[in-house]
């Protein structure tokens, strides 16, 4: 009697200690899930768990491809190949596991990944004997565990192969694009200069519709590389401590000739004891000519633009004020999305595709700036931006 009872103890002590080492495995896992960075690893790492969880001699993941529809391997364990999936492909089927122990010398057992009530793949493990329930809750663990994160692994890595075609198909386009027009340029500048003779009123007229239209051509296209560019993270700063008033100064004389031929007057507000700035002066150029153009193109004759810039205790802040035809509010949450222009016939008098203040804000965030516009229709709008302190 009493010799049972020890035999019992044993048996017990025994099965408690093969339980705490699967949940060791088993939390080993969870904490490997939580930092996997790819799939093929991570893959790796489940099948090496559900293979050693229950002793098998070879495993395998098999994960649906999505265009073929057809279970493939995405990570092996052991030498053997797998010379058939009909087990496999019954439980990605049923999306139950399955057992065939018939076989004498290699046992299979096979458990669906599955995530939100969707069937993603199986894991299929080999040994030489047969393999119990126990085995199958381990595995089925194994497998519960990980199909949310393979898929969300799955999902990540077609999203950046998606991303990284379009950046190809969009860098091609714009320049192959770019060539032709370049060439149209040419010949277009060549005869509005009457450099191949002499042009009667109604040719000069076209002329110059087809150099406004290449503008147009060419402005989009530098947009849209550029937003190819940011978006894929090839975008590279020049960051670097400099004076913001004289950038300013400069870029604000490149208007001069346009504010003039529309009689607008453009007033700066520079303090002379300014902070120096932390940021890419191409980049702040590039803002400043954006807003400034705009201010500009949306004004209309006689309007008055100011730019102030002005420092806060964490910032050095810009802002540029026009008397122009002003936003209208339920046009605000649109303002800085990509080809967004206001419907209104006064905006479309003036040529643009709507990238300018996309880009932007796209520029003064990976800047470490912010950017917002309060503006008031037939009023004027005022956008503020603000750049990195050097000092902090
Ligand atoms: P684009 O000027 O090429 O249309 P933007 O992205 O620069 O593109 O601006 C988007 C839209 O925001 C403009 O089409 C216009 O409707 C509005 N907008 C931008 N700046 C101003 C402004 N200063 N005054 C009035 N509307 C503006």
């Amino acid at each position: 009697m009493i010799k049972q009872m020890v035999d019992w103890y044993d048996v017990e002590r025994q099965t408690t200690q093969h339980q705490q080492a699967h949940w060791a495995v088993l939390a080993e896992l969870g904490e490997q899930l939580a930092q996997a960075a790819s799939l093929p690893e991570l893959a790796a790492r489940v099948l090496a768990t559900g293979c050693q969880l229950v002793n098998a001699s070879d495993g395998y993941l098999l994960l649906v491809d999505v265009e073929m529809g057809e279970l493939a391997v995405v990570a092996q364990q052991g030498k053997r190949p797998l010379t058939t999936t009909t087990l496999a492909h019954q439980s990605y089927q049923t999306s139950e596991a399955a057992i065939d122990n018939q076989h004498s010398g290699e046992c299979a057992l096979v458990v669906p990944l599955q995530t939100l009530g969707q069937t993603v793949g199986t894991i299929h493990v080999t040994r030489a004997t047969w393999f119990t329930a126990d085995d199958l809750d381990l595995l089925t663990a194994v497998a519960n565990m990980s199909a949310g994160t393979i898929q969300q692994l799955r999902v990540h890595e077609a999203l950046a192969q998606l991303q990284q075609a379009r950046s190809a198909y969009v860098s091609t386009v714009t320049h192959e694009m770019r060539l032709p027009l370049t060439a149209v340029k040419g010949y277009v500048d060549l005869m509005s200069n009457e450099l191949v003779g002499p042009l009667t009123r109604q040719q000069r007229e076209f002329v110059v519709v087809i150099q406004r239209n290449v503008r147009r051509m060419s402005n989009l296209l530098r947009d849209l590389s550029q937003i190819n560019r940011l978006e894929s993270g090839q975008l590279r700063l020049e960051k670097r401590p400099f004076a913001l008033p004289d950038l300013v100064e400069n870029v604000a004389a490149q208007f001069a000739e346009k504010l003039n031929g529309r009689c607008q007057t453009l007033t700066l507000h520079l303090p002379g004891d300014l902070p120096t700035v932390y940021a890419d002066p191409e980049r702040v150029t590039q803002i400043l000519a954006s807003l400034l153009s705009n201010a500009h193109k949306y004004t209309p004759s006689g309007g008055h633009i100011t730019l102030t810039v002005a420092s806060t205790p964490v910032a050095v802040e810009v802002v540029i004020t026009d008397t122009g035809i002003g936003i209208a509010e339920a046009d605000y949450p649109h303002l800085f999305s990509q080809f967004f222009r206001a419907p209104s016939d006064l905006v479309r008098e003036q040529s643009g595709w709507g990238l300018g203040l996309y880009l932007v804000k796209k520029l003064v965030e990976i800047q470490g700036g912010t950017i917002s516009c309060q503006s008031l229709p037939s009023q004027g709008s005022t956008f503020t931006f603000t750049l990195p302190l050097a000092n902090r």
